[in-house]
């Protein structure tokens, strides 16, 4: 991953989305702590967590709200939704340790937000909610582990394909479609 805009080529000529800006220009001491995480599907976002020394739980939280994170005590908290799908819970801890990577020192100014079922904090700027789901969706479906596993359909890509590759990776169907540019 050279983070030039190139799409990367599939099988069958799909296409896969190339890795977000907000992946490619993570610190290199930070891309060293998570990128051995992201060789293998389904990622292992509970590992990654685990390393970059944020405490993750499965909560109780109001109904339409899908996570939280804070700083207590010094230490970060991503709280989850544990009454959501499974896929969708992946899907909010991707987000939620996006946060973490790009936006630490907001969330220590704002002392933590949580998130509808929509991943948007009521309060803050619609951008960094972009962000942090470019960066969620490189998390939980990283280019290359999908350009490789594309390799193992041939014709045509069919929602069978689809909901296969997206159980692969422990993701929706529509992140996988986002993943793979068609929409
Ligand atoms: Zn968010």
């Amino acid at each position: 991953m050279d983070g030039s805009m190139t799409k990367m080529a599939a099988s069958s000529g799909w296409e896969v989305k190339s890795p977000s800006r907000e992946y490619t220009t993570l610190a290199p001491a930070v891309r060293q702590e998570i990128d051995g995480f992201l060789a293998e599907h389904p990622v292992k976002l509970g590992a990654i967590a685990e390393r970059l020394g944020v405490k993750v739980l499965l909560s109780t939280l109001p109904r339409g709200t899908s996570g939280q994170i804070a700083q207590e005590d010094g230490e970060f908290v991503i709280r989850i939704n544990r009454h959501e799908a499974k896929h969708r819970q992946r899907f909010t801890l991707a987000h939620e340790l996006a946060h973490y990577l790009l936006h630490r020192e907001r969330i220590v100014a704002e002392g933590g937000w949580s998130e509808n079922v929509l991943l948007r904090a009521p309060n803050q700027p619609i951008q960094i909610e972009y962000e942090a789901n470019r960066l969620a969706s490189d998390l939980v479906i990283p280019s290359h582990l999908l350009a490789q596993a594309t390799a193992d359909y041939t014709g045509p890509m069919t929602s069978e394909v689809i909901e296969d590759l997206a159980r692969r990776f422990g993701v929706s169907t529509a992140a996988m479609e986002i993943k793979l540019q068609m929409v």
